[in-house]
């Protein structure tokens, strides 16, 4: 299975590190064609207003096409880019995902934080870096882990289809079920048009 790896800027070689530990083959995406050749993308963390920039709109174009097809898993900064709609500012993106994401929602003082969430009901260490909230989910979309608990519980990994973001950092923690869980969509999808 070849895994891409959006390389751009941002946080990509713990990625790569991850997938590699699970057995994938790890392309380093740094130009549009490379799109074609890989069954699945990571889009790491790190600042989403700069990957558009980076990305123009061409690679922009090109991405949203790919996203429309083959999974891909979008943490942080690429939860950014996978949303319909963003704040704080407001930002353009994908809009492959129907959600409300609020940029650095955390305010300064808890810039980064690791927190024990809930995935798939299971316990995990979840690293937030100046991380976005996901505000609002639309009725597609499903909700695969939680961070908090009552009223303040959130939504912190969501996924529709072939399409998963997380506001956190799971190449940061030693637990791979989140990675596994993306390489198992990309074998599903694989499999389902063979
Ligand atoms: N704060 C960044 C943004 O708004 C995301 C942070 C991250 O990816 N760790 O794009």
């Amino acid at each position: 299975m070849k895994i891409g790896v959006l390389a751009l800027q941002g946080d990509f070689d713990a990625h790569r590190r991850r997938l590699e530990e699970l057995g994938a083959e790890v392309v380093l995406v740094k130009k549009p064609e490379q799109l074609d050749a890989i069954d699945g993308l990571i889009i790491p963390g790190g600042e989403s207003g700069t990957f558009l920039k980076l990305l123009g709109e061409d690679g922009l174009a090109k991405l949203k096409d790919f996203v429309r097809v083959k999974p891909t898993f979008g943490t942080c900064a690429g939860c950014i880019l996978l949303a319909a709609e963003v704040e704080n500012p407001k930002q353009t993106g994908l809009g492959a995902l129907d959600i409300t994401v609020r940029r650095n929602a955390y305010g300064r003082q808890i810039d980064s934080s690791i927190r024990e969430g809930r995935f798939l009901g299971e316990p995990v260490e979840m690293v937030f870096i100046r991380a976005p909230k996901i505000e609002r989910t639309g009725k597609d979309v499903e909700v695969i882990a939680t961070e908090g608990s009552g009223e303040d519980m959130v939504p912190v990994l969501v996924r529709k289809g072939n399409t998963l973001a997380a506001t956190f950092h799971p190449e940061l923690s030693d637990d791979r079920r989140i990675h596994q869980y993306f390489l198992d969509l990309v074998e599903n999808w694989k499999r389902s048009r063979e």
